[in-house]
Parts: C-alpha cells; sequence; structure tokens
C-alpha cells in the first residue's frame, strides 16, 4: 500500500508559515520590508489588540499590477530575485518569496493595491491561502496590506500568544529595528486608535530622539568611518550613559539589523577601561558592506550574518568607535569615573602641617574620637562631631568663620564644609574627614523626602504661579499617563490637556518649573530603559528616578549654608551613606591618613 502523498499548498504553507510567521511581531517585520522594498517613502503601521485582531501596513510604494496581487502570495512569489546569482547581491529586505503566503495561510488577508499609473487598484481578499475574491477597487497609488485575525485557524499557535502588552512590545522592538535605520523615511505606528510614534524623515540622530526622547541627542557621540570593505555610520553611546544591560545595542547591516556577536563585541572592547564593571554601552551603528561579502541566507528570520572579511571588520569598527570615544577621554575625562574614593593632593615634601589658624580651640584634639557629648543617638548624627577648628589643608581655601549654631536641641551645630571640584562637600565627623557626593546626597535626602511626602496623607506641595505646559511624544504621553497617579503622590498637581499635553499646576518643593520637562523626559528614559529595575516596586523606582532628575548635579556652587543644610539633611536620612541606586554617597579619609 501506498502511503506518501504530497500535502497540498495550504498545508505546506501552513507548515512554513510557522517558520516566518511565529508572533505578530514576525509578521510586522515582514510587511514592513515588503513596503521598504517597493520603495515606499511613507509606511503607517497600525495594530489593533497587539496584532491579535489586525496588523495593517500602508505604504506609498510602486504598487502591484491585477496579476501580481494575486500572485504575490503563492509560495516562492518574488519578483527580487530571477537566478540563484541574484543571490550573492541582495540589495532588498526579503528574496525568499514566503512572507505573503505564510501570512494568507494562518489569517484574512485584504490587499489592496495600485500602481501609480493606473487608474483603478486591486482589491484582493484571502484567507487560509483561498482567494475569496478580486476585484477592481479604487486606491491610493501603493499598497496596503490588512492581515485579520491571525492564526484563527491555528488555535494551538493562537493560544501561544502572550499577554498584548508583551506582544505589543515585541511589535514595537521591530519597529525601532527598522525605523532607526531607515531614518530617511516616514513611519507611524498606531496602536488600538492611539498614534504612538509619527516619525518624520531626517537625521539619524534626530531618529533616536523621535523614538527615544530629546535628552538623548546629548548621549551619544558620531562614529563614522570609510574603508573600502566597510562603511561606518552611527551613534556610540558615552560612556556615563552606559547601562546594567545590554538594552540599547543596534547593529545594522545594509539597511538590516543584525545580531552578529563577534561585532558587538569589537564595540564594546573599544570601551575597554571606560565602563564600571557590568555596565554596558548603548550604540546605533550601519554598516554598508558589498552584498557579496555577506552571507544573509543563513537564517529564516535573518538577523544573523555572515562575513566574508569578518576579522578585518572587526578591526576597523573596533578603531572607528575608539576614535569617536577619543575626543570625549580627551575632553571631559573628570567628569566621569571619577573614583568614589576621592584623590586629595599629596602634601608637597617637607610640608609641616600648622596648628589651624582661625577660631580654634586648642584643647580639641580631632583624633581623640570621642563622641560629640551633645548628639543625640538619632539616625547618624551622632558620627558628626562639631570640632571648633577647621582642617587646615594647604591647598584647600579656608571657609569664613561659622554662622551661628543651629538651634540647641538639634543634636547638631553646622559644622564648615569646603566644596571641592564643586562636585564633593568634605567636613570632619569623628570618624575621619567624609567626602560626601553632593548629587548623590541630594539624591538620599529627595528619596527620602519624597517618600515620606506619599506615605503621609498631606502631601507637601508648592503652587506654581503660572502652570507649565509639559510635552510628549504619543507613546511617551501615554506612559506619562500611567505614571500619574504616581506622580500626585508624590506632590505633583498634573492634568492631561490633549492626548500629548499635560498641563502641571503644583510640585514638590525642590523642584524649578523650568527643568520640569527635563526631569519628565528623563524619568521616562529611566522608565522605559532597564536603569531602574533594581527596584521592584514601580513607585519606588519612580521615585528614585525623580530624586535623581531634582538633585543638585555635580558643577553646581553650593553655599557655606546650603552645604551644611545637605550635611545635616543627609545625615538624618537612615541610610545616609548610599545613594537610593545604591551608590556610596561617602567616602570616609581616615585620621591615620590624614596624618600620612
Ligand atoms: P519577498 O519579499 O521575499 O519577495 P514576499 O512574500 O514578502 O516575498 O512578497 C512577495 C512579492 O510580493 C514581492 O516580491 C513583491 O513583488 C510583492 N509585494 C509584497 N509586498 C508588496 C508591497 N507592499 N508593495 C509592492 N509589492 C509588494
Ligand atoms: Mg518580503
Amino acid at each position: 500500500m501506498d502511503l506518501i502523498n504530497i500535502l497540498p499548498d495550504s498545508v505546506a504553507n501552513q507548515i512554513a508559515a510557522g517558520e516566518v510567521v511565529d508572533r505578530p511581531a514576525s509578521a510586522v517585520k515582514e510587511l514592513l520590508e515588503n513596503a521598504m522594498d517597493a520603495g515606499a517613502t511613507q509606511i503607517d503601521l497600525v495594530v489593533k489588540d497587539a496584532g491579535r485582531t489586525l496588523i495593517q501596513v500602508i505604504d506609498n510604494g510602486c504598487g502591484m499590477s491585477d496579476s501580481d496581487a494575486r500572485l504575490c502570495f503563492e509560495r516562492h512569489a518574488t519578483s527580487k530575485i530571477h537566478q540563484s546569482n541574484d543571490l550573492f547581491a541582495i540589495h532588498t529586505m526579503g528574496f525568499r518569496g514566503e512572507a505573503l503566503a505564510s501570512i494568507a495561510a494562518i489569517s484574512q488577508v485584504e490587499l489592496r493595491t495600485r500602481l501609480h499609473d493606473s487608474e483603478l487598484g486591486t482589491q484582493v481578499i484571502i484567507e487560509a491561502s483561498q482567494i475569496v475574491s478580486q476585484q477592481p477597487t479604487a486606491c491610493a497609488p501603493g499598497t496596503s496590506i490588512a492581515m485579520k485575525n491571525l492564526f484563527f485557524n491555528v488555535p494551538a499557535r493562537r493560544n501561544f500568544l502572550k499577554k498584548d502588552s508583551v506582544e505589543l512590545s515585541h511589535i514595537e522592538e521591530v519597529f525601532r529595528r527598522v525605523t532607526l535605520i531607515h531614518y530617511d523615511l516616514g513611519f507611524s505606528l498606531t496602536s488600538n486608535g492611539k498614534v504612538l510614534y509619527d516619525l518624520k524623515s531626517g537625521s539619524m540622530l534626530q531618529r533616536i530622539s523621535q523614538l527615544y526622547g530629546n535628552p538623548y541627542k546629548e548621549r551619544f557621540f558620531n562614529v563614522e568611518e570609510e574603508t573600502d570593505m566597510l562603511r561606518i555610520k552611527g551613534f556610540v553611546g558615552k560612556p556615563e550613559y552606559a547601562r546594567k544591560t545590554r538594552g540599547e545595542q543596534y547593529l545594522f547591516v545594509n539597511g538590516r539589523f543584525i545580531k552578529h556577536p563577534a561585532l558587538s563585541a569589537a564595540v564594546e572592547r573599544a570601551y575597554e577601561g571606560m565602563l564600571p564593571d557590568h555596565s554596558y554601552p548603548s550604540y546605533f551603528i550601519g554598516l554598508q558592506v558589498d552584498p557579496a561579502r555577506i552571507d544573509i541566507n543563513i537564517h529564516p528570520t535573518k538577523t544573523e550574518v555572515k562575513f566574508v572579511d569578518e576579522h578585518a571588520m572587526f578591526a576597523i569598527l573596533r578603531s572607528a568607535v575608539k576614535k569617536a570615544l577619543g575626543q570625549f577621554t580627551l575632553a571631559t575625562e573628570l567628569e566621569f569615573n571619577t573614583p568614589p574614593e576621592f584623590n586629595i593632593p599629596p602634601a608637597p615634601k617637607g610640608y609641616v602641617p600648622t596648628a589651624p589658624k582661625i577660631s580654634y580651640n586648642p584643647n580639641y584634639n580631632p583624633f581623640s574620637f570621642t563622641p560629640n557629648p551633645s548628639s543625640k543617638s538619632e539616625g547618624n548624627r551622632k558620627h558628626w562631631v562639631n570640632p571648633q577648628a577647621t582642617v587646615d589643608f594647604h591647598d584647600i581655601q579656608e571657609q569664613p568663620p561659622l554662622p551661628s549654631p543651629m538651634e540647641e536641641g538639634s543634636g547638631v551645630k553646622p559644622v564648615s564644609c569646603l566644596q571641592v571640584q564643586h562636585r564633593y562637600i568634605v567636613t570632619p565627623l569623628s570618624s575621619g574627614l567624609a567626602v560626601i557626593d553632593q548629587q548623590r546626597a541630594h539624591e538620599r535626602i529627595l528619596f527620602d523626602q519624597l517618600t515620606q511626602a506619599r506615605n503621609n496623607t498631606i502631601t507637601q506641595s508648592q503652587t506654581l504661579l503660572f502652570p507649565v505646559n509639559c510635552q510628549f511624544s504619543a507613546a511617551d504621553a501615554e506612559l506619562f499617563g500611567e505614571l500619574l497617579p504616581d506622580l500626585r503622590d508624590y506632590g505633583f498637581a498634573i492634568d492631561a490637556m490633549s492626548q500629548c499635553t499635560f498641563v502641571v499646576t503644583a510640585t514638590p518643593p525642590d523642584i524649578k518649573e523650568s527643568e520640569l520637562q527635563e526631569c519628565f523626559d528623563r524619568m521616562l528614559i529611566d522608565y522605559k530603559s532597564s536603569t531602574l529595575q533594581k527596584f521592584n516596586d514601580r513607585s519606588k523606582s519612580l521615585c528614585a528616578s525623580l530624586a535623581r532628575q531634582m538633585a543638585v548635579k555635580p558643577g553646581k556652587v553650593l553655599t557655606q549654608e546650603e552645604m551644611q543644610q545637605m550635611v545635616a539633611d543627609l545625615f538624618a536620612c537612615p541610610q545616609a551613606d548610599t545613594a537610593p541606586g545604591g551608590k556610596k554617597i561617602i567616602t570616609i579619609v581616615k585620621p591615620e591618613e590624614l596624618l600620612k
């Protein structure tokens, strides 16, 4: 008895479909690529229920003839290669002629397409690989493909789909991978009727900031290099913005997002010695290579590629990135990576410490470690002594005599503080000399204040004289809307004015009106990236981010009073030694070290 039979096309297509379309995002990728291959300059993506109900791509590309409109759903139907030699000179995104056949096998598709020089277009409806109807239709030149009810005939697969939020984030990732490198084209993404992105054509850096927010413009260096073999054009993240995860690392070859561990390593190697342990640079790098020297064909979803000249490419890429970073290390070496152990310049040879010059108490011995008798064991204040003398460092400017002591009973009297490099506050403690990172200290103080504000029913809040409008991209506005209840808990009064505009009428006490937009932009970036994932509670993450945005930055000159207030506030915090993100705030220079 003969047992073998040839599968009907519809079944074969369904099986093949699993390879090409395993979730809505992969269909999105294929449809966007087809639109680009058709020479479109504007491509609009519309999804409903994260692609489950509808994925539609509308383009203004070349369109198709009546017969192509039917043929395009056949397997191995492609206009992009004609003979096997063409495989070595691929200039298009697609070439296998599988995508539309697969899509038609597992959904209900409506295609409307029109050539630019035709008066009428064609509408084709196809379900589970069966053409349901084809008829002339009036439509704009270009192509619209709507695929409805994905996996309607493959319930097992349909049940495998994740929550909408997960599927939508995959779609957004595909959208970023495509749009980041095709910055010369316009794109939009609409989800459940909301425009999440409306990207105008422009430069790569403009595209990056359209997708990730305005502050991203300052976070990168341009990298550009041209050799016979390879053209490199893109942006590499400044080391100070390195992340704890490999999130924003994008490599493209000939307009296609790729994964290539060796080339990624080349980029990371260029950062050697510039990043703290376990942090990773962000980058968006486009490479152009002769297509004959690539084999894209090794993986059906085509994110893996092989290069003939891999070693040389590694070396060129690494040195190009190094060069881009070089300008950075020279210009602003001090601004990043200054070790937390702050370096006090060594005393010159033969230097003999002299007695303090002003207002000193001759009986006071800063190295006797006697706790301040007046201190109450309140928080960490007990560590903060009140020497009547200022420490005399020959090369540090002396501060004026202290203002009147703070009120009795607080347990603390103000101690002279020095600001060093506009970045550190130096002040004596019982255990030595404290070097305090001003930004981190302020972050800790604000974090604790905000947390308290949230736990109290009465939140401290200042009403603004003039309300401030803040504007976001559609996607950010949606996110911001989600965060509003938390922000209100922290003392903000914010209302939505329109889809993308919010009006702020009150804020927590420490925030400047002029910095609100920037503060929210950065907060959203933190929120979208993984930097905040170490906090398991969303509200805490938000609080840490807010505190970071509001804190004084390095470079801010502080008055004596401000420093004293900050030190007093810091030592009143239960966790005075670490910033909310876990970074060290204080380094103590021990008396032994001082004596040396
Ligand atoms: P491939 O892209 O690998 O050729 P597809 O199944 O994705 O295979 O598409 C089959 C063919 O349908 C393409 O080669 C192209 O000729 C045509 N086609 C698909 N999408 C479009 C579009 N948006 N505009 C014009 N032609 C298209
Ligand atoms: Mg294709």
